[in-house]
Order: structure tokens, then sequence, then C-alpha cells
């Protein structure tokens, strides 16, 4: 349980006592290379270099990353209307346009929403983001150790596990190894959260040749990773209730104008999907 619910009235936010830690210019950084694509100026030339790699194996790259944060926003829209108050946004990259606090509480007010990602970066801008937020927070943590997020004195403070959670893994487990168990990783946070709550989680899609090159540039780049296919993706949500259309192509999920066929390269990219616990 909770410790105690920050208020409307509050006017400021109390970080954790995390410490941003040394970021390192020489050393490139996946949140970093994700600002980059998305055009963001948080990222160094090591960064900036592995996007122009992307850039040249994907030429619509920059519209992949559009898509998935353009889904983010949809996703989170379903699930404030299904009456989600508590996002747990793991994996949540460097804060851009629309990040999900602001599309949860333009849904719904009294939204609260825990970013963690376990890049020194994020905590370093999040909290600039969020000094006059009460009800959102960042932390610092890895996913691949779930009681180190879970147990966190931040998580604990603004999300009640006794209340359903929107648990958000967008555009961070394909950056996970089959060796790290990423099946078993989603598993033990849904097991941490009640019947109500959400599973939204994209991913890289093994879709094409261009996905095939890109998978091998990230994962000489960046040391990790894997592209998966329509029904592995899928297989992370086994056990829960799909949201209609299912795992697609994230252009295809909810669209909010019409997507003319055949998809491109790019529109097929990256795939996802939400679903709630039953
Ligand atoms: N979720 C955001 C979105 O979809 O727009 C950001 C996606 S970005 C491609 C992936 C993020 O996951 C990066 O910020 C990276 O630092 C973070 N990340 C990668 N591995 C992680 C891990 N093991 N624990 C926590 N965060 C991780």
């Amino acid at each position: 349980m909770t410790d105690r619910i920050p208020t409307e009235t509050d006017e400021t936010n109390e970080f954790s006592e995390d410490e941003p830690g040394e970021i390192d210019p020489s050393r490139p950084s996946i949140a970093r290379v994700y600002d980059a694509v998305l055009g963001g100026d948080t990222n160094f030339a090591v960064d900036r270099a592995i996007a122009a790699e992307s850039l040249r194996i994907v030429p619509e790259i920059g519209d992949v990353g559009r898509y998935n944060r353009a889904v983010l926003g949809r996703g989170v829209r379903y699930m404030a209307r299904a009456g989600i108050r508590q996002f747990l946004d793991l994996g949540s990259g460097l804060p851009t346009a629309q990040n999900t606090h602001q599309v949860a509480r333009a849904a719904a007010p009294s939204s609260r929403v825990v970013y963690v990602d376990n890049d020194p970066i994020v905590l370093a801008h999040g909290r600039q983001l969020l000094a006059a937020d009460a009800r959102s927070t960042v932390v610092t943590a890895d996913l691949r150790d779930p009681p180190s997020v879970l147990d966190h004195p931040e998580v604990r403070r603004l999300i009640d596990f006794g209340r359903p959670v929107g648990l958000m893994l967008l555009g961070v487990v394909h950056h996970l190894n089959d060796e790290e168990d990423p099946a078993g990783l989603v598993r033990a946070y849904l097991d941490a959260v009640p019947r109500g709550s959400f599973l939204f989680l994209t991913h890289f899609c093994a879709s094409s040749p261009e996905a095939a090159g890109l998978e091998r540039a990230l994962l000489a780049d960046l040391g990790t990773g894997r592209f998966r296919t329509l029904e592995e993706i899928t297989a992370y949500f086994d056990g829960l209730e799909l949201a209609d259309p299912g795992v697609t192509y994230l252009p295809l999920w909810r669209p909010e104008e019409p997507v003319e066929p055949p998809l491109t390269v790019g529109q097929s990219l990256m795939a996802g999907g939400l679903a709630r616990k039953v």
C-alpha cells in the first residue's frame, strides 16, 4: 500500500534520494539514440551516428518513432477511459511531446504516473519536467530487476497496488535478449497488479529484410536486443483480454485517421497491443 497519495493541493514534488548517475557522452545510450531519432536535442555525436545509421537502413525511422508516440497517446487515453488513474511507465525514455502524464491528465486530471528508466539522463531531465508535479515522478531502476522497481519508495508512494494499474512497456522489451527472459519479466509485473489492470506493450517487429538489418545494426551498436515476430509479441499477452484489434502494427492499432494499405516498411516496423488482466 502507498504511504501517502499526494493531493491536488500539493505544489511541488519531493523526489527520492536517487542521485543521477554519470552520463558518459562517449558511449551511446538507447534513450539518447531514440531522442535523436525523434529530432530531440538531448543526445551526443555517438547517439546521432546510430540514429543516422538507422535512417540509412530504414529511411522512415523518424516516422516509426512518431507512430510509437502516437500509439502511446491512443493507448493511455483508452486506459484512462477504462478508469485507470495510475500508470507505471517502464523504460519511459527522455521527456518529449505528449508524455504519459500529460496525455493521462488531459483525460483524467487525477492521474498519477511513475516513470522508470535505467538511464541517468532520463532522471535528470524528468526531474526538471516534473518538479512542480506532485502526482508524477521519475525513478532510476532496471526493469530486469522487478523487486527494485516494485519496492522502490517513489513507486510505492504514488502507485496503490490494491487498485488497477496501467503497466506500460513501450519500445523497450526489444532491447532485452531472450536469455533475460522478457516474458518472465512481463509476468512478474503483471503478478504485482490486480485484475482490471492493463498491459500496454509495443515492440520492434521482425517484419522485413530492413527490420533484420536494423536489428543487426542496433545489436552491434548497443549490445543487446531482438526484434520479435507478431506471434512472439502476442505471446506476452497470454492469459489477458486483448482490446480490439489485438496485436497489430502500430498505425493499425485503433487509428484516428484512415490508414491506406499496403503498409510501408516503417509502418510495419513496430507492433503492439493493450490487454486487461481478468
Ligand atoms: N517508452 C518510450 C517510448 O516508447 O516512447 C521510450 C522508448 S526508448 C526506445 C527505450 C527506453 O528504455 C530508453 O529510455 C532506455 O533507457 C530504457 N531502457 C532500456 N533498457 C532498460 C532497462 N533494463 N530498465 C529500464 N529502462 C530501460
